[in-house]
């Protein structure tokens, strides 16, 4: 659970690498650059989403940030959320733990 935890952070950053990397290819146009990087975005999103468990409850966290943010559209509390995620969302239990 641990390694787990620490992969679902290091993917934050991978998407926000990615967000980045988008925006550049919008800016040069580059159709097959934009579509690569758009479907590794969503591959980021879904590993990011399944990969943490709280072993608690059995709730996905990262799928609860993912729903809760994506509600607001705010997608820098959604990052900040992830980077410092430590707790399950739904019954607060620590995920450094198990
Ligand atoms: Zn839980």
């Amino acid at each position: 659970m641990l390694l787990n935890l620490k992969i679902y952070k290091i993917i934050s950053f991978l998407l926000l690498i990615d967000i980045i990397a988008i925006v550049w290819f919008l800016t040069i146009g580059d159709k097959i650059g934009l579509l690569i990087s758009a479907i590794l975005f969503l591959t980021f999103l879904t590993m990011q989403v399944f990969l943490v468990k709280c072993s608690n409850c059995g709730t996905r966290p990262g799928l609860w940030i993912l729903a809760i943010w994506t509600l607001f559209l705010d997608f820098e509390l959604y990052f900040a959320d992830t980077v410092l995620l430590k707790a399950c969302p739904k019954c607060e239990f620590d995920l450094h733990k198990t």
